[in-house]
């Protein structure tokens, strides 16, 4: 069943958006990504379970995602249906003790900077990394020697048959940049975080350093995905990259960032073959020079 069919079928089936024939860039930090056949955005919990259900009875594969900040989709587009989770499924709420609830949905930084105003510390290292919570623990964003995982308590999930689960941090099996989660995979639809006790002053005083080094050496102000590569044994890829000569070499719209070498930036019009065409070229010239093998942290979604 194609974009506009299938989206009308949805529409008359759960509450949240449905939208045909979505161009994916709207969608992504990197401002690249052909169509996907339908994007849904649903209302909440219980509209996701009703439109699992409702994508198996016509057996549509799906995908899901949080703000599209780790992501480059094919210019080909997606074919299937996108899940959207961003702005969604985002409520946030201090349980007893020092845990806080979090839907999937919530903005990373906005949840930093809410706990903090708490005075609940741990999360300083996340504030400035884009994205939604449910991707960033999905994924065990990572910053600053911590990760998602090490402050997660427990997780409630989805199956892709709509089952609910309910996992304890080491049952996340995380690991540099995946959980189990990914590997499964299932839906996060929220996140219960173990904090500590700390003056707000001095939490927001580390996210402030935590941000400005961010300001002074990340490319914040041009579109990308973050980290092209993981970081690999012995040292930082951004490193490797700088050292075999690469920034400022592009491909189409395409260019190693000449502020940290390990991001990609879109410097316009840039499509997804320009950004796998730089980060093949890259790889290769890494390799040649150090024997160094780099490995993808962006997610390539479609095709
Ligand atoms: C400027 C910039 C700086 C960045 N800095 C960092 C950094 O310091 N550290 C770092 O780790 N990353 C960084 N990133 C990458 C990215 O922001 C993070 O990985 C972020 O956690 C991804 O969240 P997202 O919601 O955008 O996920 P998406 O990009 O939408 O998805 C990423 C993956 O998670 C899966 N996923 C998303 N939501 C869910 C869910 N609810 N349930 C199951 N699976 C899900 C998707 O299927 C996909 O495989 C940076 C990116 C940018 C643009």
């Amino acid at each position: 069943m194609v974009g506009t069919s299938l989206a009308l079928r949805l529409k008359e089936t759960i509450r949240g958006e449905v939208y045909a024939n979505e161009p994916m860039w709207r969608h992504t930090s990197f401002r690249i990504g052909g169509p996907a056949d339908v994007l849904v955005v649903p209302k909440d919990t219980e509209d996701l379970v009703v439109l699992l259900q409702a994508l198996a009875d016509v057996q549509a594969p799906f995908y899901v995602i949080g703000a599209g900040t780790n992501l480059l989709v094919v210019d080909e587009g997606v074919r299937g249906v996108v899940i959207k989770l961003a702005g969604t499924l985002n409520g946030v709420a201090r349980e007893g003790g020092n845990v806080v609830r979090c839907g999937a949905g919530t903005h990373l930084p906005a949840l930093c900077r809410k706990v903090a105003s708490w005075g609940l510390a741990g999360l300083e290292f996340a504030s400035g990394i884009p994205g939604t919570v449910g991707g960033a623990v999905a994924m065990n964003a990572a910053a600053y020697g911590w990760s998602m995982c090490d402050m997660v308590h427990s997780v409630t999930a989805l199956t892709y048959g709509g089952e609910r689960v309910v996992l304890g941090r080491d049952d996340l099996e995380a690991g540099v940049k995946t959980t189990r989660v990914l590997q499964e995979p299932l839906i996060l639809v929220e996140t219960q975080f173990l904090l500590r006790e700390d003056e707000p002053r001095a939490i927001l005083g580390r996210m402030r350093e935590h941000l400005e080094e961010r300001s002074r050496k990340q490319p914040l102000s041009v579109p990308s995905a973050g980290c092209a590569f993981k970081n690999p044994a012995g040292g930082g890829a951004g490193r490797f990259i700088d050292a075999a000569g690469l920034k400022g070499t592009r491909v189409g719209g395409a260019e190693v960032s000449t502020v940290h070498a390990n991001f990609i930036v879109n410097t316009g019009g840039a499509t997804a073959r320009d950004v796998l065409l730089l980060m093949e070229r890259v790889r290769d010239a890494v390799y040649d020079k150090f024997g160094v093998v780099l490995e993808p942290e962006i997610r390539v979604l479609g095709g």
